[in-house]
C-alpha cells in the first residue's frame, strides 16, 4: 500500500503513544499497594483470629470467675446462717459440735475459693492486656492497609489522568493521519504488538531484530510512499534519514 512519507513518520509517534499507553496499563495493573495491601489483609486476618481467641479466654474467665463468686456467696450466707444459730444459743451440745466443725469447713472452703478467685482475677488482667494488645495490632493494620488504599487511589488517579492525555494525543494524531495506514498499524499492532518501528543502524525499531542485506537492499530500492513492513515482525517500518539508507535508494524520504 501507499502512504505519504510523511505520515508515515507520524505512524513513529501513534507507536510511542501506544507504548505509553501500554506502560500505563501495565503500572495502573501492577500496583505495589495492591501487593502491600493484600499482604496486610492476610496480616489482619491472623490479627483478628488472635483477638477473637484471646476475647474468648477473657469471656471463659468471666464465666469462671462469676461461678466462683456465687459459690464464695453461697458459702458465706451458710456461714452466717450457723453463727446465727450458734448466737441464738437454742442448740444442743451435739449440734453444737457439729455446727463448730460445719463453721470450721465452710472458712476453709471460703478461704480457698477466694485463693482460686484472686488467682483468676490475676490471670484474667493479664489476658486482658493481651486483648487489648491484639485490638491496637488490628486497628494499626486496618489503618496501614486504609493508608494504602488511599495511596493507590492516588496513583490511580494520577494513571487516569495520564491515560486521558495520551486518548487526546492520540485521537489528534489519528485525525491527521489517512484512514487505511492507521487501518493498516492497527492490523499490525494486534499482530505483533507493535504497529510499527524505526528503521534504523539495520534494525526494525518494533522488533529490534537486525535485518537482513537482502531484505535492507530491496527496501533501499522501494519508493519512500510505498509502506514497508518488517520481515521478520511485520510492523510497518519506518524509513527517515537516520535509517542510513545506502546512496542511490530509488527514492530517500529525507
Ligand atoms: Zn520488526
Amino acid at each position: 500500500m501507499n502512504a505519504d512519507a510523511a505520515a508515515q513518520r507520524t505512524l513513529l509517534d501513534l507507536a510511542a503513544i501506544d507504548s505509553e499507553t501500554a506502560r500505563l496499563n501495565h503500572r495502573a495493573g501492577h500496583l505495589p499497594e495492591d501487593a502491600e495491601i493484600a499482604e496486610l489483609q492476610k496480616a489482619a486476618k491472623a490479627e483478628r483470629d488472635d483477638s477473637v481467641r484471646v476475647s474468648i479466654l477473657v469471656e471463659d474467665l468471666d464465666r469462671d470467675i462469676a461461678k466462683l463468686d456465687k459459690e464464695v456467696d453461697q458459702t458465706r450466707l451458710r456461714e452466717q446462717k450457723d453463727r446465727a444459730l450458734l448466737q441464738a444459743g437454742t442448740v444442743g451440745s451435739k449440734q453444737l459440735t457439729e455446727l463448730e466443725h460445719e463453721l470450721r469447713g465452710l472458712e476453709r472452703r471460703q478461704s480457698v475459693l477466694e485463693d482460686e478467685e484472686l488467682e483468676l482475677m490475676e490471670r484474667r488482667e493479664a489476658v486482658v492486656l493481651e486483648q487489648q494488645r491484639a485490638e491496637a495490632t488490628v486497628n494499626a493494620t486496618n489503618a496501614k492497609i486504609e493508608a494504602a488504599g488511599r495511596r493507590r487511589e492516588e496513583a490511580l488517579a494520577d494513571i487516569a489522568v495520564a491515560r486521558g492525555r495520551t486518548e487526546r494525543d492520540r485521537a489528534a494524531l489519528v485525525e491527521k493521519l489517512p484512514a487505511d495506514l492507521v487501518a493498516e498499524y492497527e492490523r499490525r499492532r494486534a499482530a505483533s504488538g507493535v504497529g510499527a518501528g524505526l528503521l534504523r543502524a539495520k534494525r526494525c525499531g518494533a522488533c529490534r531484530i537486525e535485518l537482513d542485506r537482502g531484505f535492507l537492499d530491496r527496501v533501499a530500492r522501494t519508493l519512500s510512499t510505498v509502506v514497508v513492513n518488517c520481515d521478520e515482525c511485520g510492523a510497518i517500518l519506518v524509513r527517515t534519514i537516520e535509517s542510513g539508507l545506502p546512496p542511490g535508494s530509488a527514492d530517500r524520504s529525507e
